[in-house]
């Protein structure tokens, strides 16, 4: 589709597409939207990348970040931090969730300050908390597989973090207060990396990161929007440890992120 030019039959495509992207959010129950209002613009491209073929990647650049600075206003000097070193030194020995008691590490993130990849996970497991970084379990081999097998990159120049930086106890879902407390620091995190594209990295995260309560076999696939930056929801590796089937699903998804980096996908599936 020739989005500048567009065709009589092309507009007739963009409107069913929207028309069904509309019904589609309305009847999974879309509560709320990201973080400030939705522009129709974004809905508009939505539906505009459902309803396309994959498009030739255009050349990567950093992307500028639509931040919500009333995020940041329960932090006084949050804002203030200009690198990831003084996020993490402004973090500190955080106390200000219930999460802290039970953990062993504060799981902040881990990769390449500058990324123009980052990936996006709920929350620390065991393994996390032990080592103090997030996807360093089974799982986290998983996602490391994807990254370097699949992707042909290495993982230490992609960035890794999680909604929450303290393990939930027994690896239960975040709670909402808990989300509330910690999502300042993911939100400084993605501004300070500046990453070019975001991946969301199951349930839990995908609907923290864009506010909504749609099921990700509903969202993965087609390109959703954090802040300005392009966000890829796909399954959670632990998910794929148990559900190896549905690898094809986060492949697809990955050579679509591939793709918008401006990387050739080849045909191999980590
Ligand atoms: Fe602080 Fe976040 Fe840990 Fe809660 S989860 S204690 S807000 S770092």
């Amino acid at each position: 589709m020739n989005q500048d030019d567009p065709t009589l039959a092309d507009r007739r495509v963009l409107i069913d597409s929207i028309s069904d992207y509309l019904e589609q959010i309305t009847e999974e129950g879309l509560e709320g939207v990201p973080f400030e209002p939705r522009p129709m613009a974004a809905a508009v491209a939505d539906a505009i990348a459902a309803a396309s073929p994959a498009r030739p990647a255009k050349p990567p650049s950093k992307a500028p970040v639509q931040a919500g600075r009333e995020l940041f206003s329960s932090y006084p000097g949050l804002e203030k931090t200009e690198t990831l070193e003084a996020l993490r030194e402004f973090i500190g020995d955080c106390t200000r969730c219930k999460l802290a008691p039970g953990r062993k590490n504060l799981v902040f993130g881990v990769g390449n300050p500058k990324a123009e990849l980052m990936f996006v996970g709920e929350g620390p497991g065991a393994d996390e908390d032990e080592r103090g970084e997030p996807f360093v379990g089974r799982a986290g081999q998983l996602l490391t597989d994807i990254i370097e097998r699949g992707m042909r990159m290495r993982r230490q120049d992609v960035y890794i973090c999680n909604v929450v930086k303290c393990r939930p106890p027994g690896n239960r879902n975040p709670e909402p207060d808990e989300v509330a407390a910690c999502e300042p620091f993911l939100m400084r995190q993605i501004e300070l990396v500046r990453p070019q594209v975001i991946v969301g990295l199951g349930t839990f995260a995908v609907q923290s990161l864009l506010k909504v309560k749609i099921a990700i076999s509903k969202l993965r696939g087609r390109w959703h929007d954090v802040r300005g930056i392009r966000m890829m929801p796909t399954f959670h590796p632990a998910y794929l440890l148990r559900n190896p089937s549905d690898k094809r699903l986060v492949w697809a998804d990955i050579q679509e992120v591939m793709r918008a980096l401006g990387q050739e996908p080849s045909n191999r599936q980590s």
